[in-house]
């Protein structure tokens, strides 16, 4: 993989075995209100016309066994809106704990404290899905800026404990190249952060007649292009590609193994397709995130791990290394930190192309769609035609 060419080939990469039926994560929105209208919401959010409901608690609830049937998932994922606006989030979350399911929660973060996060895990919650980035913010503020404010909140998040936590950051040509800012901060602060997740502006047509404007857009070789620039040896592991076109990378995914603030190396596309498989075959359920609660390895899984795969060959000589510098990172775990892109479906031939085996499908009048193509069902019925690509 060179600069020029920074996508890989998806001959050397994983396919995720998501399909629409079993599936690890199950999308619930929960309220259509939200305390801070980010510019482009692809809910619409920030717009005049927007009617904020929260969801009636019985409805959420047959939702969640809905997506449980129809999915086989391992997570729930509430969304919304704000879903720390919902009165019921603890009732919600309990819900989904009972039926053998992870909850996770979606948030712009505003609302976080010590007490409703430690409130929520009493509840059961396992993840939080934080969006931090200058896109929503009006570019008022940098990403290098808004570390400090990932960090407030992934303190937080630490000091309850044994939750999941994930940035996401959506990303235009205005803030791309301050992606590596991002990575080099959360690949610094592993102690806090299990997921990074970029996910490229689209438009969402809520009129018909609305102009589209892809001038800001960014695209995965993009993202690929601009990583690569802090992370020079960057290996990916996985993906999921498109229904329509047979090379196209949907969602891309590398995991790395940090410990000390530096990367002991890339996992490689053979640990994730061993856990996704063993995890099957043990749990039933296919896997949205590494281990019980944050994703950690110790010495001697690293070790095991190294006498199956080759990858970890390189990661266990490297953190022998750290050990030799220092003997208390025998004793040390490491952060099993992932980065991911989603790119969001563009148009082929006229039909909306979306990512095959969508993580994000969630129920619209009784059928699973693509949460991130709802409003058009909602307001036109099906997904816009557009002539452009993704
Ligand atoms: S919601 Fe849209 S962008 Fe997200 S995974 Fe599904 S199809 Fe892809």
């Amino acid at each position: 993989m060179n600069i020029a060419n920074a996508l890989p080939e998806i001959s050397t990469l994983y396919r995720l075995p998501f399909t629409k039926n079993d599936n690890p994560n199950g999308w619930v929105e929960i309220t259509t209100d939200c305390n801070l209208k980010c510019p482009g919401c692809y809910r619409g959010c920030d717009r005049d016309d927007n009617i904020p409901v929260h969801e009636p608690i019985e409805k959420v609830k047959e939702n969640i066994l809905e997506m449980k049937r129809l999915r086989n998932c391992q997570i729930i994922s509430l969304s919304g809106g704000e879903p720390f606006l919902h009165p019921e989030l603890g009732n919600i979350i309990r819900f989904i704990r009972d039926n053998g399911m992870y909850p996770f929660v979606h948030t712009n973060g505003v609302l976080l404290t010590h007490d409703s996060i430690s409130g929520l895990k009493k509840e059961g919650l396992a993840g939080l899905i934080i969006r931090v980035d200058s896109l929503s913010r009006h570019r008022s503020t940098s990403e290098e800026k808004l570390n400090s404010l990932r960090k407030h909140y992934g303190e937080m998040v630490y000091a309850v404990g044994g939750i999941h936590l994930t940035f996401l950051c959506v990303v235009n040509h205005d803030n791309l190249n301050e992606m590596g800012d991002v990575i080099n901060w959360s690949v610094e602060n592993s102690k806090l952060v299990d997921f990074v997740t970029f996910i490229p502006i689209r438009q969402v047509l809520f009129d018909k007649n609305e102009q589209l404007d892809c001038s800001k857009w960014v695209y995965a070789e993009d993202l690929c292009k601009q990583v690569q620039t802090v992370l020079p040896d960057i290996r990916y592991a996985a993906y999921l590609g498109s229904r329509l076109e047979d090379a196209r990378i949907k969602w891309l995914q590398s995991s790395y193994i940090v410990m000390n603030k530096k990367i002991l190396g890339y996992t490689g596309p053979k640990f994730v397709e061993s856990f996704q498989m063993f995890h099957h075959l043990f749990t039933g359920k296919y896997a949205y995130k590494f281990g019980k609660g944050r994703s950690y390895l110790n010495f001697l899984q690293i070790v095991l791990l190294a006498i199956f795969l080759r990858d970890f060959r390189v990661i266990a000589g490297n953190l022998i290394k750290e050990i030799i510098r220092n003997p208390v990172n025998l004793f040390r775990r490491s952060t099993v930190q992932l980065l991911c892109y989603i790119i969001p479906p563009g148009f082929v031939n006229g039909i909306r192309d979306e990512c095959d085996g969508c993580p994000d499908a969630m129920l619209y009048e009784g059928r699973l769609v693509p949460s991130c193509g709802l409003e058009e069902f909602k307001r036109h019925g099906k997904p816009l035609e557009k002539q452009i690509v993704d």
